[in-house]
């Protein structure tokens, strides 16, 4: 059984391949993180070494090692598959050095499986020399191997990398989905399934890694309990917020940013609550207060501040001054009752 979730048409589409023996010798599978990348690539592998007549069994000794991460004929490489050591630190990119090893083994008979499969994880991180080597592989294609590049952005790649890939894009769920699959598949309680279905934005590996962490949800309650204290406070407050995050910033790029995403998702909350959608706000075990607090602001303020929110995370990935760009942000917080609070930040296009 493949364990991908939804997905449908991609999982039917190497389905039929896999039956008529016409499987392609390299695909790139796009997608968001956590979308559900990997989970089907090793679903594929398994698919191709399985011992069960209705492959991926699952349950067979290959299904199992390859799910295990040890069956010698599947390898993944990217950007922490290199070396031993625990205090390995992970690359900046994938190296040439990898890729040739990668096509060392790929060169050798499969040693206990039928086929063997190199999954490259983060291939919009190959460096370039990786990428024209990994390339001269794609041009010539042996029997009993299969490639499979995994990315969020195909954008990211050289076109003739992908040109020689097929290409799977994968959708995240709709809500419903991944709350179902939340429940059923993992056991957990409707009411937490369903709010960590809205915060994935359909990306199911999020949820279920934000369900494992106890401490994620309780985080989450204090940042939005200061982001409210901060919507609400005067000018100076709303700077020695701008700080904090900045001084984060040189340290823990990711958490700034993911602290800009829950604004983001705070104000589209908000926008969606203005004009009645209260069935597809994202925080939703906050909708009694997002409903209230949409009272008072009219839409404009509320998309421009959407605007503002964008445009700072536009800047910040363009390296602007944090300090700057995060108190301009502050600054641009839309008053209550129509005040006229914004300050559009300049549209960066
Ligand atoms: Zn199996």
């Amino acid at each position: 059984m493949w364990q991908v979730v939804g997905q449908t048409k991609v999982v039917s589409l190497l389905q039929r391949s896999l039956e008529k023996g016409s499987l392609a010798h390299a695909y790139l599978l796009i997608g968001p993180a956590h979308v559900g990348k990997m989970t089907l690539a090793l679903n594929l592998a398994q698919a191709l070494n399985c011992e069960a007549t209705q492959p991926p069994c699952g349950e067979c000794a290959a299904c199992q090692k390859i799910a295990s991460g040890n069956h010698a004929d599947v390898q993944i490489i990217g950007l922490t598959s290199d070396g031993n050591s625990a205090e390995a630190k992970p690359r900046a990119e994938i190296s040439i050095d990898q890729i040739r090893q990668m096509q060392h083994v790929a060169s050798l008979p499969p040693f206990e499986g039928r086929c063997k499969v190199f999954i490259v994880d983060g291939a919009e991180q190959l460096s370039h020399e990786a990428a024209n080597c990994l390339l001269k592989t794609l041009e010539e294609p042996t029997g009993r191997v299969i490639f499979i590049l995994l990315t969020l952005n195909e954008r990211l790649l050289p076109p003739t990398v992908v040109s020689r890939c097929q290409r799977l894009k994968l959708r995240p769920l709709a809500a419903t989905e991944a709350e179902a699959a939340l429940n059923s598949g993992w056991g957990i309680e409707p009411q937490k399934a369903e709010l960590l279905a809205r915060l994935s934005h359909g990306c199911l590996g999020w949820a279920i890694l934000a369900a494992s962490d106890d401490g994620w949800l309780q985080q989450r309650t204090q940042q939005l309990d200061r982001l409210l204290d901060v919507i609400n406070a005067d000018y100076e407050e709303r700077f020695a917020y701008a700080s904090q995050l900045a001084a984060q910033f040189s340290q823990n790029r990711g958490w700034v940013q993911e602290t800009l995403d829950l604004w983001l998702d705070w104000w589209r909350d908000l926008l969606l609550a203005k004009v009645g959608c209260n069935d597809t706000i994202t925080n939703v075990d906050r909708s009694a207060t997002l409903i209230d607090m949409a009272r008072g602001y009219n839409l404009a303020q509320i998309k421009v501040f959407i605007s503002n929110i964008q445009a700072a995370g536009e800047y910040l990935r363009l390296n602007a001054n944090p300090q700057l760009v995060l108190e301009t942000l502050m600054l641009s917080i839309p008053g209550k009752k129509g005040e006229v609070g914004e300050i559009p930040l300049p549209n960066l296009r």
